[in-house]
């Protein structure tokens, strides 16, 4: 089986009604993304940090996959697949995708603020200040926030470099490093992009497919699938 490496951004979920925030106001659901999502706000105001990724935890449960989702459920019967994705949320796993790498953390999963290593998967979707640890440490979400390091990187290089194909979504490719990992996709494997807006910053020959996941990742699905089996 040839494999299919899929890198997905926010723009992947956006059909379920999950906002992407860089492609709009520049905002992520109405607060700056340094009042939320990084080191500094939480030491400044670990509250608000707490009820924002309560809210987006919240969300989550409410929304449902898409039929971009669903599209790569259906490539793993005629590809070896696995995906990469930058989201937070479980939609991909949800939808019933096997092999999933979150490179930017999971909204589904808490761990303690001392040990990185204490991870918990929550079914509940709120966390309080004082909902400790095993370690007596505070919880927090299990997120990489802007600035922090981006542990699962390696892992995601050494998937990409397998790549025969690689299909790309919902991603402006600007956040980094995890945008500079179409760079490790070997040369003679096509890159593919499905994004209404990006302007992909490469070297790497890329085919840009203009429109939506929901839309157009069914409408390539559909192609590999018909091509592979003639
Ligand atoms: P981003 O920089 O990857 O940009 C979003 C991209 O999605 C844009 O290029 C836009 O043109 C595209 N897009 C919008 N609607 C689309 C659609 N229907 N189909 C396909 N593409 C579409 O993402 P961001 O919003 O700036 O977020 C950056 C980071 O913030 C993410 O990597 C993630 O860690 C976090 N985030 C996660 C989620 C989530 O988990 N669903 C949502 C928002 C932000």
């Amino acid at each position: 089986m040839r494999k299919i490496v899929v890198f997905t951004g926010a723009g992947m979920s956006a059909e379920s009604g999950i906002k992407t925030f860089r492609d709009s106001d520049g905002l992520w659901e109405n607060h700056p993304v340094e009042e939320v999502a990084t080191p500094q706000a939480w030491v400044r105001n670990p509250k608000l940090v707490l009820d924002f990724y309560n809210a987006r935890r919240k969300q989550m449960h409410e929304v449902e996959p898409n039929k971009g989702h669903y599209a790569l459920v259906d490539l793993e019967k005629y590809f070896d697949v696995e995906i990469v994705t930058q989201n937070v949320d479980n939609l991909h796993e949800r939808a019933g995708s096997s092999r999933v790498l979150h490179l930017h953390g999971e909204l589904s999963k808490v761990r303690s603020t001392r040990n990185p290593n204490l991870i918990y998967t929550t079914e509940n979707w709120e966390i309080k200040l004082g909902d400790l640890a095993e370690d007596g440490a505070q919880l927090r979400p299990h997120i990489v926030w802007f600035g922090e390091q981006v542990p699962q990187f390696e892992t995601a290089i050494k998937i990409t470099q397998t790549a025969d194909i690689m299909i790309v979504v919902g991603t402006s490719l600007v956040v980094y490093p995890a945008a500079s990992l179409i760079e490790y996709v070997p040369f003679n494997a096509p890159v593919m992009l499905i994004d209404p807006k990006a302007e992909p910053q490469s070297r790497r020959k890329i085919e840009i497919i203009r429109g939506t996941a929901a839309e157009k990742l069914p409408e390539l699905v559909k192609k590999l699938i018909s091509n592979e089996n003639t």
